[in-house]
């Protein structure tokens, strides 16, 4: 996947826009536009992966960063203490449908397990 046809890498640079939960050096959070549960975020890294498949050794700060903000950004938006769930899919049969990295994180209700 080209950097320059990424959806994502697309909504880093401003071409798409996007509602910005949080953002720094290393990665950025905005609004799913289809949300799954009443709170939605994905938090991807500035830095182009196509998915987990993907990563090497170098990519190992900023994946635990990745993971860090989850607790974060939960509780900026009010829901780490009744509990959230966060998913990376990776590939087809992991329902990943866009390229580019990305940690989901859901919030809101009480979620079922497991997944479809
Ligand atoms: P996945 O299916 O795990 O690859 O997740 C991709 C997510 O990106 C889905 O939950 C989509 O709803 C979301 N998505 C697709 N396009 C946009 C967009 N333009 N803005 C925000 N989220 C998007």
């Amino acid at each position: 996947m080209s950097e320059m046809s990424c959806l994502f890498c697309r909504i880093l640079s401003g071409e798409i826009p996007s509602t910005k939960v949080y953002e720094d050096r290393l990665a950025y959070a905005f609004l799913d536009v289809a949300p799954q549960a009443p709170t939605h975020v994905l938090i991807i890294p500035k830095e182009h992966s196509d998915s987990l498949n993907d990563v090497t050794q170098a990519d190992e700060p900023v994946l635990g960063h990745l993971l860090r903000l989850a607790p974060k950004i939960a509780n900026q938006l009010g829901c780490a203490e009744a509990g959230y769930r966060t998913v990376i899919n990776t590939g087809g049969d992991g329902g990943q449908s866009v390229d580019h990295l990305h940690l989901h994180l859901l919030a809101g209700r009480a979620l079922s397990w497991p997944p479809g």
